[in-house]
């Protein structure tokens, strides 16, 4: 049986065999005699298949600074600061129409716009919020309503000094001197036995925003808030109170910091969602309503100049706190609570409106890769700004259209990138980083999808004495390459110049978690950003003087600040440098070992929960967290080893790739990109922050309550700093439980996407 079924095999085998081979004979004999078919088409989509492997090229570190051109900078700074342009004035309204001209004109760029309707908070009238103080014998003295000294400009529509979305009001009463407005600083006053119900709170700029200062003075009784810039912050040189603008760039006692006191980014009558016209908007009354956590402050508030501080400050009487403020006015620093003899009284007159449907209006230029056309690399900057804003934001601005001048230059040379760049003109930042929050919103899926990374230049230039660039982890390492890959002004590297300026600190780059344009993209989409400017020494300031003040100048940026504007140019060549990095590099240069080393750090230096301080009602939970700590810790561990591995495996990617092996298949390499670009979105959650549903980055979220340590993690710290005052209830308890599993899961979450593996 089994010789003759084999034998029976060999024979139909033979047969199919030769049958195939006489139909393969007949298939080549009619194969020859046709026309050859046309495989262009397979021979193009091969072609291009193989494109997918480019190396990068594209122009050198030498050639882009050859291209950068001050000169247009210059021009655009002088366009764009010649007038004030806050958000709802006709100034602003020109600034979208400047940008799209300038861009328009562009080679290699398709512009286009995306408009909001929100609100933006402004003064009724021109000057008529301020505040008095009343003698008995019937003497008034009045704060200043607007800057003077505004030599060589014929300003119009100044804005006058406001703390927008707060309320308006007109109260009066005793002062009290109450430092920075944290919550501790109340306290203190208390401890002094201070009457702070039916106050006014005179404060000073820094430690807590300006809305949180209003909410604290709110909640310990106060009726309104006063905020002033004092000179031992940094804004001016105590004891040398004579030397400042328009002599030098400290500001000067009338310059008054202008800002949004808003508790919650974006338009907060649309909360996660973009406000588009069909969009539900919660009523302003409503949203008034709310104080867990407070959207708008209860109370009015006022900023004014470090004089006029002085006047309050000479007639408040109290115990002598100079020791506990270490302000640098020349004056004594009391309490308050009691009014020296002859003053009767102080009034602040806050006369404050909500403008609602104020187009903001996203202009983008977008020029298209040529192999990788929907993966995006993006690069930013806001276009209002308080007042003529030379330094914020209109350094960017200036410096954002040279870089796009720079980007056509190349284009027009020959130059492609492999993935799409999107230059983004943002409005309304200054009323609370509103239009690019909204489009963030609205694009979400999208940009989860397809972005790379966000670039921030807010202010491009605010000091003179070096370029910092910030960055989260995953990219920190990136935007030090670009500067290593920069010939600095006066040889060597930008590198070099930068680790030189910073020796005597830390180089290494901070995550901004601050409030700007990349707040969105970090804080909700959890896509990779970087930050930069051009800063001054922090020996002499950590900020810059003049900020959010009608000084802030073209004279002071031309003569002061950036003489020849050679620090502006820096920033435009490194802006376009690192956007050909991103856009070039085919594989993406992110740093998924300093991700897990920074959230590794943060669990090692939080408290542990044992030392959280459980109330005996919350046992059950108290119990399930020190387990779920454990889990926390060992899920690090296998992240660290994940981690380590995806190292590798980039790494022995890399040097094949740099050895010019042909036999990449380009789809796995777009496949690996895609699953990085995507490392941070794991971080992305719902319950992020539970006290704000806009903030989802369950590591890379600001706080939005008052806590003395910053590590660890914002959503965690925040809760703990309720509990702190409301330990009685279960309720918070929970929450806390809850919060530590979710960031358990986020981090097995993390290491799914850091393997190579299916579901
Ligand atoms: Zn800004």
């Amino acid at each position: 049986m089994r010789q003759s079924g084999q034998s029976r095999r060999l024979l139909i085998g033979a047969a199919i065999g030769g049958g195939l081979l006489i139909a393969l004979i007949f298939f080549w004999i009619g194969y020859a005699a046709r026309p050859p078919p046309d495989t262009s088409g397979l021979q193009a989509l091969a072609d291009r298949y193989r494109a997918l492997g480019r190396r990068e090229r594209g122009f050198t570190g030498q050639s882009v600074r050859a291209a950068v051109r001050r000169d247009e900078i210059g021009r655009h700074l002088s366009s764009l600061a010649s007038r004030p342009h806050i958000a709802g004035t006709l100034g602003h309204r020109a600034t979208a129409e400047y940008f799209r001209d300038v861009l328009s004109g562009l080679p290699g760029f398709e512009v286009f716009t995306r408009n909001y309707s929100v609100p933006v908070g402004m003064t009724v009238g021109q000057g008529e919020s301020l505040f008095t103080i009343v003698y008995s014998n019937g003497t008034v003295v009045e704060s200043q309503r607007q800057e003077k000294e505004l030599v060589k400009l014929n300003l119009t529509d100044q804005v006058p000094p406001i703390l927008s979305f707060t309320p308006s009001g007109n109260v009066s009463g005793l002062v009290v001197f109450a430092n920075y407005g944290r919550e501790r600083d109340f306290e203190y006053l208390q401890q002094l036995n201070v009457t702070l119900s039916g106050a006014i709170a005179l404060m000073r700029y820094g430690g807590v925003g300006r809305g949180k200062k209003l909410v604290n003075a709110a909640a310990y009784g106060c009726i309104g808030g006063i905020v002033y810039s004092d000179p031992a912050d940094g804004w001016a040189v105590p004891g040398r109170l004579d030397d400042v603008y328009p002599n030098s760039w400290w500001l000067p006692p009338t310059g008054v910091q202008r800002g949004s006191a808003k508790m919650r980014q974006a338009d907060p009558q649309t909360p996660a969602y973009p406000s588009l016209p069909f969009a539900y908007r919660d009523e302003f009354d409503e949203i008034k309503q709310q104080t867990d956590p407070p959207v708008f402050s209860p109370i009015p508030g006022y900023p004014v100049g470090y004089g006029d501080a002085m006047k309050l400050l000479g007639v408040l009487e109290g115990a002598n706190i100079s020791s506990y403020v270490k302000g640098g006015l020349p004056i004594d620093y009391r309490a308050g609570g009691s009014f020296a003899p002859g003053v009767d009284h102080a009034r602040l007159v806050v006369n404050n409106r909500i403008l609602e449907g104020v187009n903001a209006v996203n202009v983008f230029a977008e020029m298209k890769g040529d192999l990788e056309p929907d993966r995006y690399v993006l690069l930013g900057n806001h276009r209002d700004a308080w007042g003529a804003g030379a330094v914020d934001a209109t350094s960017g601005s200036a410096v954002l259209l040279e870089i796009a001048r720079m980007l056509g230059q190349f284009y027009s040379d020959g130059w492609r990138p492999r993935r799409s760049i999107l230059l983004c003109s943002w409005d309304v930042e200054e009323q609370g980083i509103t239009g690019s929050w909204e489009w963030v919103e609205d694009r979400l899926p999208q940009i989860r999808e397809k972005v790379v990374a966000y670039i921030n230049i807010d202010i491009a230039v605010r000091g003179n004495y070096s370029i910092r660039t910030n960055a989260d982890p995953l990219l920190q390492e990136a935007a030090l390459q670009a500067l290593k890959n920069l010939p600095a002004q006066d040889g060597g590297t930008m590198f070099e110049e930068f680790k030189r300026r910073w020796l005597d600190q830390d180089y290494r780059l901070s995550v901004p978690i601050g409030s700007s344009d990349y707040s969105a993209f970090i804080q909700t989409a959890a896509v990779p950003i970087i930050d930069a400017s051009y800063v001054a020494d922090p020996k002499y300031s950590s900020y810059y003087p003049l900020y959010h003040s009608m000084y802030e100048t073209l004279p002071v940026m031309e003569s002061i600040i950036d003489p020849g504007l050679r620090a502006h140019g820096e920033v435009a060549i490194w802006g376009v440098e690192m956007l050909r990095l991103l856009s070039e590099t085919w594989l993406l240069p992110y740093d998924e070992a300093a991700l897990i080393a920074n959230i590794r750090n943060r669990f090692n230096s939080a408290t542990p929960p044992s030392q959280w301080g459980w109330p005996a009602s919350a046992a059950k939970y108290d119990k399930y967290v020190n387990d779920t700590w454990k889990e926390f810790d060992s899920a690090l561990t296998a992240l660290e080893a994940e981690s380590a591995r995806l190292g590798s495996a980039v790494q022995q990617l890399q040097e094949r790739i740099d050895a010019g092996s042909e036999d990449i298949d380009p789809m796995s390499v777009r496949g690996f990109n895609d699953r990085r670009m995507r490392v941070m979105q794991t971080l992305a959650d719902p319950g992020a922050l539970l006290r704000d549903k806009t903030l989802r980055n369950l590591v890379f979220s600001s706080q939005t309550e008052e806590t003395e340590i910053s590590a660890g993690f914002p959503g965690l710290q925040d809760l703990l700093a309720v509990a702190k005052k409301r330990s009685n209830e279960t309720e918070i308890w929970k929450q806390i439980a809850q919060h530590v599993s979710a960031l358990v899961f986020r981090m097995h979450s993390l290491r799914y996407q850091l393997q190579d593996s299916g579901l």
